[in-house]
């Protein structure tokens, strides 16, 4: 039997749940315990999918097509968890369920309510994400405490303690003290207030994760235990971490958090963890040897969640290289205003991102054409290899106004093009190609030798596709199309050969890198931009100036 760890969260939003979520989770798994790891999202959307990532940053997409919270991308770098649909779900989702259920006569003729019924369905949803073999399964609920959409939630999660027994279900809230610079004080009590709440919907914090910029004290610790009704050494420091979120688990073992919920939950004591791994890998974030500099051209790069994903698979990547990988964030419109060289210039890697759009089309395309003349080291992702393949039909294989039909119905050249039947599709949610696809490599490619095997597999989300009628004539001019999906025979990834890197990829290889385990063409790439780096910014300091 699976026991459970609820999260929640007070005070305000972005305290981070998420990472401290998934730090627990390592944690445990460090423990040998195997954790499950789950988010629910009191939104109404029933996904995220259809959300602005001005609105909600990043979507995620599982290997079996879901689209999640960003915060599962934690889950995934932080923990070997089974992350998948069962793993996040909305008030969307939960009332979605209960209507259907109605329609079809299931309640038998009872009046349906948020409790039992709403409650009963977020229940279920919670114990679907445990697996068989799962110990602990560790359930992050979204939001603050104090809204009205979490409620049904937080009463869900009362309901669910109260039906076990006692050591199977523990609380931690999560809260924020802030620190007033006038007086220079850490301050308690909105972290009271929050306790309060959530005691009054019959919810009592086994642990609090107090998130602060300043130590907590001794004195601190005593006033909140005191105010809070939680035992003093349950009160658990969470400050701003110095370089990197990857150093929050371990400040938390350092407080010794997973020995104190093993005593909560009544789990078998463990010997001495080892971290050796962890803290090398921090080390090398820390202290790294050498530095590369790598352009991310995209339309949301103003707002840091919206590439959540790609920056960490690019902070493993350089812990792979040893190097630190600074990030120039460039909007592809000033790109169109005033030119890829004045933007550009230096970078030692250009990286396209995903997005969905007119605007800022053309700048990437100027980006990426810029990348490929100057040699510089290229990485596009989804709308970036199409994006790739557009610029290189029209300045390489002469196919003047070729586009993909997203953006230019009446393009003379789609060389991207719905998915044969995916232009019937009026839906917006859920109805894209989602999810984890296999892609065949070809023998002596950039892919095949940064992957060191012949098929993997990567997650997918998109509706546009490289156009099969323009392969032969795009291979002909040299770009290869070096992965193919061959269940229906899509080209997944394009390269060019006689260039120091450039790929682009149909799918997300951001979604499956690990501080550990970086992912192959990220290490790749920023091996390249490393190596090539120097070389290449000279290169693009001289064409500016010859400009
Ligand atoms: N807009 C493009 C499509 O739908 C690319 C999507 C993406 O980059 N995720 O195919």
């Amino acid at each position: 039997m699976a026991k459970h760890l609820f999260v929640t969260g007070g005070v305000v939003s972005s305290l981070g749940k998420g990472l401290t979520s998934a730090s627990i989770g390592l944690l445990l798994e460090r423990r040998g315990l195997k954790v499950s790891m789950q988010k629910l999202d009191p939104y109404l959307n029933v996904d995220p999918g259809t959300m602005s990532p001005f609105q909600h940053g990043e979507v995620y997409v599982t290997d079996d097509g879901a689209e999640t919270d960003l915060d599962l991308g934690h889950y995934e770098r932080f923990t070997n968890a089974a992350v998948a649909r069962t793993s996040n779900y909305t008030t969307g989702a939960i009332y979605g369920a209960v209507i259907r259920k109605e329609r079809r006569g299931d309640y038998l003729g009872q009046t349906v309510q948020v409790i039992p019924h709403v409650t009963d369905e977020i229940k279920a949803a919670i114990l679907s994400a445990v697996g068989p073999d799962t110990d602990v399964a560790i359930t992050e609920i979204g939001g603050t405490v104090g809204d009205i959409e979490s409620l049904p939630f937080l009463e869900a999660i009362r309901q669910f303690a109260l039906e076990r027994p006692a050591g199977e279900v523990a609380f931690i809230h999560l809260t924020l003290l802030p620190y007033l610079r006038a007086s220079h004080e850490v301050k308690t009590k909105p972290t009271q207030h929050s306790v309060g709440k959530l005691r009054e919907i019959g919810v009592i914090p086994h642990v609090l994760i107090c998130r602060t910029e300043k130590p907590l004290t001794e004195e601190l610790r005593a006033k909140i235990s005191l105010f809070c009704n939680v035992p003093k050494r349950a009160v658990v420091e969470e400050r701003d971490v110095e370089f990197s979120i990857y150093e929050v688990p371990l400040n938390l073992h350092a407080q010794g958090l997973e020995g104190l919920l093993a005593e909560f939950l009544r789990l078998p004591d463990a010997p001495a963890l080892d971290f050796a791994d962890w803290r090398a890998m921090l080390e090398r974030i820390a202290r790294p040897s050498r530095e590369t500099e790598v352009a991310i051209v995209g339309k949301y790069i103003e707002l840091n969640d919206a590439y959540k994903s790609i920056y960490e698979a690019l902070t493993h990547a350089g812990v792979a290289n040893d190097a630190r990988v600074r990030i120039r964030k460039v909007r592809p419109e000033d790109i169109e205003a005033r030119g890829a060289a004045d933007l550009l210039a230096g970078a030692a890697g250009i990286l396209v991102p995903g997005g969905f759009g007119n605007r800022g089309i053309e700048g990437k395309v100027a980006a990426i054409k810029f990348a490929r003349e100057n040699g510089i080291p290229f990485l596009g992702l989804c709308l970036g290899m199409q994006c790739a393949v557009i610029e290189f039909a029209r300045n390489v294989a002469g196919l003047a106004g070729a586009h993909s039909t997203e953006f230019e119905p009446r393009t003379p050249h789609p060389v991207i093009d719905y998915l044969p039947g995916q232009e019937k599709v009026l839906d917006r949610g859920a109805t894209m190609r989602l999810g984890a696809y296999a892609c065949r490599l070809r023998e002596g490619s950039t892919a095949r030798r940064a992957y060191g095997s012949e098929t993997v597999s990567e997650r997918h989300r998109h509706r546009f596709e490289f156009n099969n009628a323009y392969r032969s004539a795009l291979e002909a001019r040299g770009l290869v199309p070096s992965g193919v999906y061959e269940g229906q025979d899509l080209v997944e990834i394009v390269e060019i050969p006689d260039h120091p890197f450039f790929v682009g990829v149909q799918f997300h290889p951001e979604f499956k890198s690990k501080p550990m385990a970086p992912h192959p063409l990220f290490r790749e790439f920023v091996r390249a931009a490393c190596e090539g780096g120097a070389a290449t910014a000279a290169r693009a300091r001289e064409a500016v100036s010859t400009r």
